[in-house]
């Protein structure tokens, strides 16, 4: 029998937050957080609606799965995010120590790897999970942005 419960299945469910996020007029980044195939966490970018540069769809997914679990490490926890984390939420993620990071679209700016930000040894990344679909919804976000000033 085939899992329904895959990496695209997630992923999927992580960018519905990032088209919240969008409908929000915030960068369209979403995350959820995953436990043996249940969702635990569902969250999305904040930065504007906080006044936060740090709310982050994935800080926030840390700190939400946390209070979930009632413990602070995320160790068995997989996170999917539409975005490949930056270098803060790398740092994060490290010190949350959760198993598996699966991202959607590459970030060759702000990305933890173009900035060389070292990840928790257990953890593992698969990257390009959807990822046309997470870029093409940046893309747009940032062509209605630009249209509207
Ligand atoms: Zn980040």
């Amino acid at each position: 029998m085939i899992n329904p419960f895959d990496d695209t299945y997630f992923m999927k469910k992580a960018l519905q937050e990032a088209e919240m996020a969008f409908e929000k007029g915030e960068i369209p980044v979403g995350a959820v957080v995953v436990v043996e195939d249940r969702i635990i966490a569902r969250t999305h970018n904040l930065t504007e609606l906080l006044n936060d540069v740090t709310a982050h769809a994935e800080m926030q997914a840390i700190t939400s799965a946390a209070n979930f679990l009632g413990g602070k490490y995320l160790a068995k926890c997989t996170l999917y995010v539409t975005l490949e984390p930056c270098q803060m939420c790398a740092g994060a993620l490290y010190w949350s120590q959760v198993a598996k990071i699966v991202y959607g679209a590459a970030d060759h700016q702000r990305g933890f790897k173009t900035m060389g930000t070292q990840l928790h040894p257990k953890t593992e990344v698969v990257g390009g999970i959807l990822a046309n679909e997470a870029a093409a919804l940046m893309k747009r976000f940032f062509i209605e942005k630009r249209n509207l000033n």
